[in-house]
């Protein structure tokens, strides 16, 4: 298997396959846009990730946001992963799929009562506390449950990621974390509440990071605070390191393996001998991904040809957000090329795929296919429009399971309806 942009999704007689099914079977079944993932693709980093950090105790939680289908997340638990969560939602995602609460670690800088209580309830592995007034929160809250809280203060290790500003968490400016000098204050204020279990320390300074240097620095400096913790008699049992690393978005893009983040962080850690927590979300999941979309015009206006497709910035929102690229492949190779904006059908200028880009000349009616769209794709993927989101496929080897139907005009307005049901009393 194999082309020059990925393995699992290679060209057969210069047609486009996930694994060993055709793309364009798969749209003809079930109608386009939608999202496929290679399960041998996600197995395959799970692997990688598994092997590259053997040689020390460490717990990989897959970071729930980046893609939160619940056939993908049972993936992940099969394996033996945990997860990383961001909401009370996520919490009751991560549960349905059977997850080991004992493997749930919960960041985020503006968790609410109802989600605290949730997670207190559940008992976690670790909230990864943002902020002074959340460990007072968590505190009362377990209190008023009868339980103990295990609690992480997630730091802010004033590291530059070197990525996109809107996916940089560990620069001091952002709102993320505490800061390195209040982080011994934040200790001796946990250690003496009542209902809380303090366990670890968290950071996660970004995503799509393209060098190991950044995690170096970030840990390095954790790893100093662990032991001026130790010194004044406050001891943790694991250190979490967040996740971050970097895919490829671009043909020559060359990003970190996971076995460079494990030799670069694991004998930081184990100079303090704590269990290590790893956080990956993109890289587990992003290149497993692509969107498949179908072409419904062309328009020549001016100097610009566009070709017009059937997924919009609602399906991925990257583009428009982070000015993201993505590689677009053709379904069925013609050979012949041009230089093209993509663009949806959304009434927004940002509503673009691809920007003077050099693609085969697709016609209308062709697929096209959106590369490295796993991560980050679907799960901000919106109504906007009244656009029912895309169907979710999984492959495995020549078989393919819907693992998200595709919405309907009437799931998008079901509530909508009952609230008309209730005051007028009359729909049509
Ligand atoms: C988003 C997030 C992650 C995952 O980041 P990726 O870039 O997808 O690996 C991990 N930890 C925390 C706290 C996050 O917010």
């Amino acid at each position: 298997m194999g082309n020059s942009f990925s393995y699992y999704f290679p060209y057969f007689e210069n047609e486009l396959y996930c694994e060993k099914i055709s793309l364009k079977k798969i749209a003809e079944e079930i109608g386009t846009p939608f999202y496929v993932y290679s399960k041998n693709a996600i197995l395959n980093k799970i692997n990688q990730y598994k092997k590259a950090f053997q040689s020390y105790p460490t717990l990989i939680c897959y970071a729930v946001k980046s893609n939160s289908n619940l056939s993908i997340l049972e993936i992940f638990r099969e394996n033996g992963l945990g997860i990383d969560i961001v909401s009370g939602g996520e919490l009751y995602r991560g549960l349905k799929a059977g997850f080991d609460p004992k493997k749930i670690v919960y960041a985020g800088v503006g968790k609410t009562d109802r989600e605290l209580a949730d997670a207190v309830k559940a008992d976690i592995l670790s909230f990864n506390v943002e902020s002074l007034m959340e460990l007072d929160v968590i505190d009362q809250i377990a209190g008023s449950l009868g339980k103990k809280a295990n609690i992480s203060i997630r730091i802010n290790p004033d590291v530059d990621p070197k990525t996109h500003p809107y996916i940089s968490t560990g620069l001091r400016e952002s709102k993320f974390g505490i800061d390195m000098e209040d982080a011994i204050k934040a200790y001796e204020i946990a250690i003496k509440k009542k209902n809380l279990n303090v366990v670890g320390i968290h950071c996660h300074i970004g995503s799509q990071i393209m060098d190991v240097s950044p995690y170096r620095e970030a840990v390095e400096k954790t790893v100093e605070l662990v032991f001026r913790l130790k010194k004044i008699g406050i001891e943790l049992k694991h250190i979490d390191i967040g996740g971050g690393l970097g895919i490829k978005y671009r043909p020559d893009d060359r990003p970190p393996e996971p076995e460079d983040l494990a030799q670069a962080v694991i004998p930081l850690v184990k100079e303090i001998g704590l269990k290590l927590l790893v956080e990956p979300g993109r890289s587990l999941i992003g290149e497993a991904g692509a969107l498949i979309s179908q072409v419904i015009f062309l328009k020549d206006k001016g100097k610009k040809h566009f070709i017009i497709i059937d997924s919009g910035m609602n399906d991925l929102l990257r583009p428009a957000v982070y000015n993201a690229y993505h590689h677009i492949l053709p379904v069925i190779k013609s050979g012949k090329k041009v230089v093209a904006d993509i663009v949806g059908p959304i009434c927004e200028t940002g509503d673009f795929f691809a920007v003077d880009r050099e693609i085969d000349d697709l016609q209308r009616g062709d697929y096209l296919a959106v590369m490295s769209a796993g991560a980050y794709g679907f799960s901000m993927s919106s109504n906007y429009n009244t656009r029912p989101r895309a169907a979710e496929v999984l492959v495995d080897g020549n078989e393919y399971f819907v693992i998200r139907e595709r919405e309907s005009y009437d799931y998008i307005i079901e509530p909508e309806i009952k609230a008309l049901q209730k005051t007028s009393g009359e729909v049509k």
